[in-house]
Parts: C-alpha cells; sequence; structure tokens
C-alpha cells in the first residue's frame, strides 16, 4: 500500500483523510456488531466476484478484511469468468432466500456478456448493501436517503459533512454520469440543495464547468483529466478515480498542481475508497438489523 503520510506531506490541512474517516465509520459499526451479536443476530454480507480482473479481486479482498475488523462474517463467492447470467441470477436468488445472509454485494464491473441492470434488479432491496436496486435509487431520486444507498456518494456526504462543508446553495459539478457514482452523487448533492451541473465524457468544455465548481467531484477513471487551471480557488475537490499502472494507483485529478488551488481534497490513494468500504460496512449492519 502507498505510504499516504509520505504522498501528501506538507499538505495535510489541504487533504481530505479518507482513511481517518472510515476509521471512524468501522468503529462506531464495530461496536454495534458487537451488542447485536449479544443479541443472537451474526450480520453477514455476501460478496459475489465474477472473472479474475485484478482490480476487482483487490477491491473484494479488501471489503472481506474490512468485515474481520468490524465482526461481520463474510462470504466470497468466486465465479468463473464464463459464468452465464443465468447462473449468476439463480446464486443470487438463492441468497435472497438465506435468511442468515443480510448483504448481497456483487462486485462491479461485470463481464461483458452479463447485463448489469439485471443483476441490479436482481438482488432483493432489503440486502442491497450497495444501493443499485431501482427502489432504493428511486426513493434516493425522491429525496428519502433513510434506506440503502450507494456507497460512494454516501462516503462523499459523510466526508462533506465530517469536514463540515455547507452544500446548500453552492455550485457542485459532477464529473462522471454512472449509475455507480455520477448519478447518485448528483442526486444527494441536489437533495442538500446543491446547484449542480452533471458532466461527462460528451460535454463540450469541460474546463468551463469545472472553474464554476465549488465543490467537484470526479468520478471518470480518466487518469490525471482534471490539471490545476481547471479549477476554482479554494474549491472542494474529490476525486473518485482510479487507474492502475503497474502496481500504483492513480486518480483522475493531477494532485500536484490541484493541491494548490483547491482548498480541501480527497485524494488517491486515500480519499473516498477507504470511506466506501467503511460505509458498505454500516450498510450490512443497517440490513442485520432489519431482522430483529
Ligand atoms: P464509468 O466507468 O461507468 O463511466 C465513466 C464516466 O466518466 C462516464 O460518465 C463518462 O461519460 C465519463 N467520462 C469518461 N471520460 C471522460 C472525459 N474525458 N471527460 C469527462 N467525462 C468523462 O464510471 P464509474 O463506474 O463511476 O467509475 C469511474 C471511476 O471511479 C473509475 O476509475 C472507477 O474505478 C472509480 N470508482 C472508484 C470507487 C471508489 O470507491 N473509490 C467506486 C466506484 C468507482
Amino acid at each position: 500500500m502507498q505510504d499516504i503520510s509520505e504522498l501528501y506531506k506538507g499538505y495535510e490541512d489541504k487533504v481530505i483523510d479518507g482513511r481517518r474517516i472510515a476509521s471512524e465509520i468501522e468503529g462506531e459499526v464495530k461496536e454495534k456488531v458487537s451488542v447485536l451479536k449479544d443479541e443472537g443476530v451474526e450480520p453477514a454480507l455476501a460478496t459475489i466476484l465474477v472473472g479474475e480482473h485484478p482490480p476487482s479481486k483487490l477491491y473484494v479482498k479488501l471489503k472481506h478484511w474490512a468485515c474481520k475488523r468490524v465482526g461481520i462474517r463474510s462470504i466470497d463467492h468466486k465465479l468463473p469468468e464464463d459464468t452465464s447470467e443465468g447462473e449468476l441470477l439463480s446464486l443470487i436468488a438463492e441468497l435472497n432466500e438465506d435468511d442468515e445472509v443480510d448483504g448481497i454485494l456483487v462486485q462491479m464491473p461485470l463481464p461483458r456478456h452479463i447485463d448489469p441492470l439485471k443483476v441490479m434488479r436482481a438482488v432483493s432491496p432489503a440486502k442491497d448493501v450497495d444501493g443499485f436496486h431501482p427502489s432504493n435509487m428511486g426513493r434516493l431520486m425522491q429525496g428519502d436517503e433513510s434506506g440503502l444507498v450507494p456507497c460512494t456518494p454516501k462516503g462523499i456526504m459523510i466526508a462533506l459533512e465530517r469536514y463540515g462543508i455547507e452544500v446548500q446553495g453552492r455550485h457542485a459539478v459532477v464529473v462522471g454520469h454512472s449509475n455507480i457514482v455520477g448519478k447518485p452523487t448528483a442526486a444527494m448533492l441536489l437533495n442538500r440543495n446543491a446547484t449542480l451541473s452533471v458532466c461527462h465524457v460528451y460535454t463540450h468544455d469541460l474546463s468551463h464547468h469545472t472553474r464554476q465548481a465549488d465543490i467537484l467531484v470526479v468520478a471518470t477513471g480518466v487518469k490525471g483529466l482534471i490539471r490545476g487551471d481547471m479549477v476554482k480557488k479554494g474549491a472542494v475537490v474529490f476525486d473518485v478515480g482510479i487507474t492502475w499502472i503497474e502496481d500504483r494507483v492513480y486518480g483522475d485529478v493531477e494532485f500536484s498542481e490541484v493541491v494548490d488551488v483547491a482548498g480541501l481534497i480527497s485524494p488517491v490513494p486515500g480519499g473516498v475508497g477507504p470511506i466506501t468500504i467503511a460505509v458498505l460496512m454500516s450498510h450490512t449492519l443497517k440490513a442485520a438489523l432489519s431482522r430483529k
């Protein structure tokens, strides 16, 4: 793992420390899991990984380690790359029926021959710890975030709260419009009364939009897309993108340039990644609480 304290030395007051927030959330989850276990309920998360995509394998492993840290039982389903859509849907149906399983996480992206929307619809909304089921997404769009919502956007909202950043009335710009990050992040910012722009690969003159952002969230997977001259002075910047080159991860934001312009920056690594996993733990706990 890259040493964060070395990477961001001298910029500690500008960096949103995702590992610290994650460890606070995990501490809260661990305490509640322990109470639940004393009452005879052992929260359990089942993960499903299809294929051999190395970053996905790592993300699933990190999720299992987090389960161990907070006392959640984890169940590991690894399926070969050529698993059919029907086989995957049958496994999900089995897990939906299993009273000992609280959360089901299907690691994205899936191989091309499997329709991710069908998979998102197949997971029972009550066990949908990733918050991708249309009924959970629909509630989010209606402004109700009390249920299960997507983990990365939720993690960004938690970071905004914990750093005391006002959202109401501020201009937020989200770059990326995926179902996993961009769209739910946009919905959550709107729910908090931000003025919102959403940009994507077809947006003309991206920097015209990003320069207006008081809060800038970037989730594209394009390494170094956001340069220093694309950011407004004092903006709060969340870098969500992850690009692996050899054994290192890089974000969508050119940290060395943007850190001097931004007021605060959530970097890669050590920003929203660890918070996302901690939120997943809290969602598994939430799903388990409904078993009582
Ligand atoms: P995606 O890969 O499904 O889609 C990419 C998005 O970026 C699209 O909306 C596309 O229009 C936009 N885009 C691509 N090139 C662009 C460009 N040049 N200019 C402007 N927009 C552009 O999106 P995703 O699944 O949200 O993933 C995005 C990135 O975030 C990936 O690197 C992924 O690994 C990372 N990610 C990180 C976490 C985490 O926990 N840290 C979680 C989810 C995704």
